[in-house]
């Protein structure tokens, strides 16, 4: 086996400074769900309305209106995936406006903004943001103790790095 260092591991690993974002407990929850998962997304948001209520809640266009007409909840609404919503969810991510992300995303059907969608899941992970995509995470998210507490989320200062290199 070889154990010769590449050059790369001699050089100094220089620490990641570290953003930290407090969520209060009150969250700012998203809600989004493709076509095919948007009765699953509903049946989990109705079983789980009393908790969703303590929370703000956001949501694409389409699912957003389906959760506020039918849990009578108010939810501030983007505009629809395809047509950009996906887009402004990332934004608000970036912008560290969005807490939580509950994303029912289609497995088995090619989406036409299928590279907004990935972007989305890429900036929710790049801001450490908790993610459920089914109906168990979601679950788990929900009953999580933390969904009531304050919590620092800590995020990588890629832009102290990119800036100082
Ligand atoms: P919609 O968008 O809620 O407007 O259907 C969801 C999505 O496809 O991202």
């Amino acid at each position: 086996m070889d154990t010769k260092k590449s050059s790369s591991d001699d050089q100094e690993k220089k620490p990641f400074l570290q953003n930290v974002i407090r969520m209060s407990k009150r969250k700012r929850i998203v809600l989004i769900a493709h076509d095919n998962r948007k009765s699953e997304l509903l049946a989990w948001a109705k079983w789980n309305k009393k908790l969703l209520s303590k929370h703000d809640l956001f949501g694409t266009g389409t699912t957003g209106g389906i959760i506020s007409k039918e849990l009578g909840l108010d939810v501030h609404r983007f505009k629809s995936g395809p047509l950009g919503g996906d887009q402004q969810v990332g934004a608000k991510i970036s912008n560290g406006e969005i807490d939580m992300m509950i994303f029912f995303w289609d497995p088995m059907s090619a989406q036409p903004h299928d590279v907004d969608v990935k972007a989305l899941l890429r900036l929710a992970v790049l801001y450490n943001i908790p993610v459920a995509s089914n109906r168990s995470s979601a679950d788990f998210l929900i009953s999580s103790p933390l969904l009531q507490e304050e919590y620092d989320r800590r995020i990588d200062d890629y832009a102290a790095v990119l800036i100082e290199p």
